[in-house]
């Protein structure tokens, strides 16, 4: 198996700049927000917890995670019915080899969750989405992915959902999670839904989890990595379902953490109870982050929507997927056919990270690349950032207003100024 593509061009980034070249990074999605107050004093106070963690994780900070759940998705859940883990990558992988069958995951998707589910020996089946449509994960596609790989020999049981989405910045409208989960209770069909973006909805369309519709068979995952800007914590969660189903996948994953992680750091769970318990300075936070990362997400999108891009609208989280299809005849004669050759000539070329779409399960010819915006703030000093979060207070929200942006954000303004001056060389050569 090759590198996590995301961790692979974040290196080779860094490699870049120490020789110093300089370089726009579009091509990794970290949250970098200062850590809020609460959460470092919750973990100095927590430094001298050196013992173990249990396995499933403190039960305080279990139990604050359960009323988390239900009150931001309206799921009824307890303390029982959640794992904490160090981040929830692996607490997917861990579910992905405890469930039964293989697993449809939507194209494109997440760069983890084929290579995961790979290595739980499972089959990742690819189930179709049209850009034309958005890119929404339709009943119609499912079925006709888990009857193709029927007659293939595989026995999908798991889909693996992701709104908030990477790569593409969209969130399910609720009909979308009506007809989703309406057809996988009658396909019997497990659905793991990966919500590590959800804190980061920009408010245009509001999150819902399919676990509200469906809660007998959905999970879901997430953690501090994206809203609490906090990835190096590396805390993360998983909420399994309820009754006797639920409780012997709990088995299961427990067995499988004892063997692999033990449990996730015990001063880091100690300081996330802070993160989860019901506090109005914390709220303001999220609200902030999640609108200034959507304000940078939709200057950048209008840009391209300026340039003619087709790229979906961003409805949560950092991301954008714009489509150079366009361009494909003066790409070719560049000698660019597919998106990791598009990908590395706009870094060779142009000085711009980003990753290409087969990097998300696309074929090769697709010319999409995933943008992220999450990196648009450095050098910034923590006091700028803290000055930013707090402007947004102004601001409408994100996505709803096509007035410039009025935050000084250098680095935006680079990556707008880049992409404007590559569209006129392209289309010059058109
Ligand atoms: N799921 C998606 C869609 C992600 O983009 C990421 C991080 O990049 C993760 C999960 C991993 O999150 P964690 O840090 O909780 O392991």
């Amino acid at each position: 198996m090759a590198s996590s593509p995301t961790l692979a061009m974040n290196e080779l980034v860094a490699r870049r700049r120490a020789e110093g070249r300089e370089t726009l990074h579009l091509g990794f999605g970290e949250a970098m927000f200062p850590l809020h107050p609460v959460l470092r004093t919750a973990l100095a106070e927590a430094l001298e917890r050196t013992s173990y963690a249990p396995v499933a994780g403190v039960p305080e900070l279990r139990e604050a995670i359960a009323r988390y759940i239900t009150r931001t998705r309206g799921v009824e859940c307890s303390a029982q019915q959640v794992v904490v883990g160090p981040g929830s990558k692996p607490l997917i992988y861990a579910l992905l080899q405890a469930l039964d069958g293989d697993v449809l995951v939507p194209r494109p998707s997440w760069v983890s969750y084929a290579p995961q589910a790979r290595l739980a020996g499972r089959r990742a089946i690819a189930v179709a989405t049209d850009p034309a449509d958005h890119q929404r994960l339709t009943p119609a596609a499912l079925a006709d992915a888990a009857a193709r790989a029927r007659t293939a020999g595989g026995n999908p049981r798991m889909l693996v959902v992701n709104s908030p989405s990477n790569p593409t910045g969209g969130m399910f409208a609720r009909e979308d999670v009506a007809a989703i989960t309406s057809w996988a209770r009658t396909a019997g069909i497990t659905i793991i839904s990966d919500e590590i973006y959800a804190e980061l909805a920009h408010g245009w369309r509001p999150h819902v989890s399919p676990a509200s519709l469906y809660p007998e068979g959905s999970i879901i995952t997430g953690g501090l990595s994206k809203g609490f800007s906090a990835g190096g914590w590396r805390l993360g969660y998983a909420v399994l379902p309820g009754g006797e189903r639920g409780e012997q996948l709990g088995r299961a994953v427990r067995a499988l953490a004892s063997e692999i992680w033990s449990a996730a750091s015990t001063p880091i769970e100690e300081a996330a109870i802070a993160a989860f318990t019901p506090d109005p300075e914390v709220e303001i936070y999220l609200r902030r982050a999640a609108s200034l990362h959507g304000h940078v997400t939709h200057a950048l999108y209008r840009t391209l929507h300026e340039l003619a891009i087709a790229c979906p609208k961003p409805a949560g989280g950092f991301y954008l997927y714009p489509d150079f299809a366009a361009w494909r005849a003066p790409l070719a004669r560049l000698g660019v056919t597919t998106s990791p050759q598009l990908a590395q000539y706009l870094l060779d070329k142009w000085d711009l990270a980003t990753l290409p779409g087969t990097a998300f399960g696309e074929e090769p010819e697709t010319l999409r690349l995933r943008l992220a915006t999450s990196m648009l703030y450095g050098p910034a000093p923590q006091s700028n950032l803290w000055q930013l979060l707090q402007q947004t207070d102004d601001l409408p929200l994100p996505g709803t207003s096509d007035e410039p942006l009025p935050l000084s954000l250098p680095a935006l303004a680079q990556a707008q100024q880049r992409w404007t001056e590559i569209i006129a060389d392209w289309n010059k050569r058109k």
